[in-house]
């Protein structure tokens, strides 16, 4: 079922030479299909028909989009025990993370068809002409949210299907009227492939215009580059390392047309453990946080790896219950060989650092391409002095920060970069006491949660799963839920348009019955 070739729109190529393999990492070996990169003219193919296939995808309606989009979901659960199987031969995922990644991704999908089916994501805001106003009449303005373009889609390889090729970045854009080439991650290209057939299906039987989306394979980075260069891509969506991210964000920049780059990057999720309530459930925290931790092998971007408290015997005490039940968990596969490689050398590079010190690691042997944990801490004054402690591992790694008042606790929050979360545990009243710290904590995350694990990401409107930068490269947006759409459109205004000739999200009738905003006033009523 799997070809290893590229689907350049319906169609499957393989007019490369360059070869590669996924690999299994709980088999210690490569698995068996080829994957052929993709060449200049199969990617100048892929965006040629992506923006030929705009001009229609970018009129057709809510709820033909609705239907394309649940068809996708369908095909995806058509794939059935094939998928599961590839995902974990790419992954060394066990079989359940697999199957809840699936559901997520279904979940993700239905959800964008309900948001356009409903159609009233588009903000429409009229104000109307008011032809005797003084002195000078007032023209009949009318906006909504229209597509930019064909999206690039670079998947993350912690999120095979829920962030990757029919993920939420391509879910949105889909939903939004543009088309998708997705790059796929060289990670799990079989499992990439088949979501993309499923996706290439969805389409044909929803008579959407061929290159609404296509599947290229790369394992390098030269065709994501060429992607994100061609002067017919108009947006780039990306979850990955922090030098990728920026990397692209850059070429972006750098083109003669500059376009935007949503990349949702590193974090490493400050967590602040309050006095009294590490004095009343120290050891309770210290086991919920080394399970949160530990999760996926450490390999979420929500991970906890940061967390500040004020020094106390109470916080020694949490920090060696959390490090020895850390250690007492069986260690697990990651990804790949690479990211074991990253996470050995980042954490290396820590350990190293002066003044940091393990509290507790998993000393016996690991088989290949498991993850050792480890627990590490440090003096407020020493991370705060030295800015390599701030940077990510992405593995089951973590370090506490005892801090030696609150005041240097919101001066180490203030220094950090920008985070996706941030997550505060308090006792009674006691963070009625912090507010500064609080706001420092507010000022540079994107989400803030009160006696919680970071890890976990909701799937709802209300989510901001984004941040100041370097968690993501633009903190306006959210990559997760359906308010994620709005990166893929810009406003677009009618001045005195003719009725007949507005789309029907804009027309006096309200034909879409869509919730607007006429005069300032939020209706469903026509005009
Ligand atoms: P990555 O190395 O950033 O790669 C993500 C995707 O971007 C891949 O398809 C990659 O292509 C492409 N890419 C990377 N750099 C590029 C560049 N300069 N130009 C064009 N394309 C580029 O991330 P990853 O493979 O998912 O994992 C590697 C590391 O990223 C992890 O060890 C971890 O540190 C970090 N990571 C963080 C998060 C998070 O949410 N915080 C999530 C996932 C990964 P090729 O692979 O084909 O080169």
């Amino acid at each position: 079922m799997i070809s290893g070739k590229n689907y350049i729109g319906s169609q499957q190529s393989a007019k490369g030479t360059k070869t590669y393999t996924t690999f299994n990492p709980e088999a210690n070996k490569e698995n068996n299909f080829t994957f052929f990169e993709a060449t200049n003219e199969e990617i100048n193919d892929a965006i040629e028909l992506a923006a030929n296939a705009f001009k229609e995808y970018n009129t057709i309606s809510g709820s033909k989009k609705a239907a394309f989009l649940n068809a996708i979901a369908d095909e995806i659960l058509a794939l059935d025990d094939t998928l599961i199987k590839t995902y974990c031969s790419e992954t060394g995922l066990p079989e359940g993370r697999a199957k809840g990644e699936r559901g997520r991704t279904v979940f993700q999908l239905r959800s964008f068809a309900d948001l356009v089916a409903d159609g009233s994501w588009v903000d429409a805001t009229i104000d109307t002409a008011i032809p005797d106003r003084e002195p000078m009449p007032k023209s009949d303005i009318r906006k909504m949210n229209i597509p930019l373009g064909p999206v690039v889609v670079f998947g993350a390889s912690n999120f095979p299907l829920a962030y990757s090729t029919a993920g939420g970045d391509t879910a949105a854009a889909l939903a939004s009227g543009c088309p998708v080439i997705v790059k796929s991650h060289p990670m799990h290209a079989g499992t990439g492939e088949l979501v993309a057939s499923a996706i290439i299906k969805a389409a044909e039987k929803t008579n959407m215009p061929n290159g609404v989306f296509s599947n290229l394979n790369s394992s390098g980075i030269e065709v994501g580059q060429q992607l994100v260069a061609h002067q017919k891509v108009k947006a780039v969506g990306f979850t990955g390392s922090i030098k990728g991210g920026r990397a692209l964000l850059d070429l972006a920049i750098k083109r003669e047309e500059p376009i935007p780059v949503f990349a949702e990057m590193g974090s490493i999720n400050p967590v602040v453990i309050l006095p009294k309530a590490l004095k009343n459930r120290g050891e309770a925290i210290a086991k919920t946080y080394a399970g949160s931790v530990n999760l996926g092998t450490g390999q979420f971007c929500t991970n906890p790896g940061l967390i500040l408290g004020i020094k106390s015997d109470d916080l020694s005490n949490f920090t060696k219950e959390l490090a020895d039940t850390m250690v007492a968990m069986n260690p697990s596969c990651m990804l790949h060989p690479n990211i074991v490689k990253g996470y050995e050398s980042n954490k290396s590079k820590l350990i190293l650092q002066e003044g940091l010190q393990v509290v507790n690691e998993y000393k016996s042997a690991v088989k290949s391409n498991y993850a050792s944990q480890v627990i590490t801490t440090v003096s407020g004054k020493i991370f705060l002095e030295n800015p390599t402690l701030h940077q990510e591992v992405f593995g089951p790694f973590s370090m506490v920060v005892q801090c030696k008042d609150s005041d240097e606790l919101q001066q180490i929050i203030s220094q950090l970069e920008g985070q996706l979360t941030g997550t505060v545990i308090s006792d009674d009243n006691e963070i009625s006491s912090y507010s500064k710290v609080i706001a420092a904590l507010q000022n540079r995350v994107g989400r803030i949660i009160f006696n919680g694990v970071p890890t976990g990401v909701e799937v709802c409107p209300s989510m901001v799963h984004g941040g100041p930068y370097p968690a993501s490269t633009d903190s306006r947006f959210t990559a997760v839920g359906v308010s994620s759409i709005k990166r893929w459109v810009r406003p677009f205004s009618y001045q005195d348009w003719p009725n007949d000739l507005l789309p029907d999200e804009l027309k006096n009738e309200n034909p879409l019955h869509i919730s607007r905003n006429v005069n300032g006033e939020q209706t469903l009523e026509k005009i």
